[in-house]
């Protein structure tokens, strides 16, 4: 195995890539779908957005494996970003950069790698857009041309602020390892704490601006029989496939964070009332939408929500509008499941307005 070695502008390409503040934060639907294209359109199993850190590589964005990053020394985009050139490996057993490398010996078994390198700013290369299969192959140089626009689109997202500013000043204002302890592992959304802490801060924004706040919580119906019935590893799968339902089903900049076991609590900035019923009945038909096969048989679900909408015109009381979206959302399981209820059983949205 030949381990990579630093680009010769790594000391300023580090700086670089610490100043794009993109390290340790969630998910993003905006990258999530990069990837998934990926893996359609070129017929892989793992696809990934790999950004090379000091010493590991950190995936913004993977499909096909769980991992969330390796180290830089068996990273193969760590080669990637040695050239402008996109690197494809056609056999890795029979390339003497990875025949030994443990990622090539044992799980995942990786054989075929193409990868493109993101270079933004200065031509720093940052990492690679990639395509991993387990068993090798061609590319066609159509098929590297796709991978090539996508990582161009890759770029210039990286370019985007796709973020609301609340939301932007909480990834700016704490460090890495702070952010990282704010991110469920699970399903590398913002957990319990992180949401709270950007709930404060998009309430904060709305009662300055003046502008509307919509909040929802979603509780999965019946999970504990998912669990019972298809065991704790595929209920956790369907954490993890509700969570890319709920984030591809909304805007940009709207938030998913895990509350708890299988609750989330999502926040829609600028919501107003009117658009929030028509986010949940996206969400409602998305998740009913979704079919997974397991071994023992198909599964589907369905989530119960409870909602409200804020126009903080005065001062308002963040915990208490919360108590009353979650006391929607027990109004939506009392009255049968698999629906959403706004503002129930409250006057809160009239007294705030
Ligand atoms: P309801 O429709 O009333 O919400 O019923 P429920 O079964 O969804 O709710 P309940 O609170 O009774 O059970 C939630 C279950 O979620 C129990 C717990 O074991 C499971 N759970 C919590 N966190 C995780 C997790 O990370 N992974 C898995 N697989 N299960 C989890
Ligand atoms: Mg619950
Ligand atoms: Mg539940």
């Amino acid at each position: 195995m030949i381990e990579p070695i630093n680009p010769i502008n790594e000391e300023k390409r580090l700086e670089f890539l610490r100043k794009l503040h993109i390290l340790e934060t969630p998910v993003e639907e905006r990258f999530d779908r990069i990837t998934r294209i990926v893996c359609q359109a070129l017929d892989v199993p793992i696809a990934a957005i790999s950004l090379l850190d000091s010493d590991r590589q950190w995936f913004k964005s993977i499909q096909g494996l769980d991992v969330s990053e390796t180290s830089r020394k068996v990273s193969f985009c760590g080669h990637t970003i040695l050239q402008d050139e996109p690197l494809v490996v056609r056999d890795a057993l029979k390339d003497e950069r990875f025949c030994d490398n443990p990622l090539v010996t044992s799980d995942p078994k990786i054989r075929f790698y193409a990868g493109c390198p993101l270079t933004i700013g200065d031509n720093f290369r940052i990492g690679s857009l990639c395509a991993i299969d387990q068993t090798p192959r061609d590319m066609t140089d159509d098929q590297i041309m796709l991978l090539s626009d996508l990582a161009a689109m890759v770029q210039s997202e990286l370019n985007n602020i796709a973020l609301t500013e609340a939301h932007h000043n909480l990834i700016h204002d704490l460090k890495e390892a702070e952010r990282a302890a704010l991110i469920d592992p699970l399903t590398r959304l913002w957990n319990r704490a992180g949401g709270q802490n950007l709930l404060e801060r998009e309430w904060d924004y709305a009662i300055r601006k003046g502008t509307p706040l919509s909040v929802a919580m979603v509780d999965i119906d019946h999970f504990k029989r998912i669990n019972d019935s298809f065991g704790h590893c595929i209920g956790d799968q369907v954490l993890q496939k509700i969570s890319e339902i709920l984030l591809g089903s909304l805007r940009t900049f709207d938030v998913v964070s895990r509350w708890g076991g299988e609750e989330f609590l999502i926040i829609l900035p600028g919501c107003e009332k009117r658009d929030l019923y028509h986010a949940l009945e996206r969400l409602m038909t998305a998740v009913r939408n979704l079919k997974m096969k397991t071994d023992i048989g198909g599964l589907t679900t369905t989530v119960s929500i409870g909602a409200a909408t804020i126009y903080p015109k005065f001062d308002a009381d963040m915990s208490s509008f919360i108590k009353l979206v979650d006391m929607a959302m027990y109004d939506a399981k009392e009255n049968g499941r698999d629906q959403f209820k706004v503002d129930a059983k409250s006057n809160y949205y009239q007294l705030a307005i």
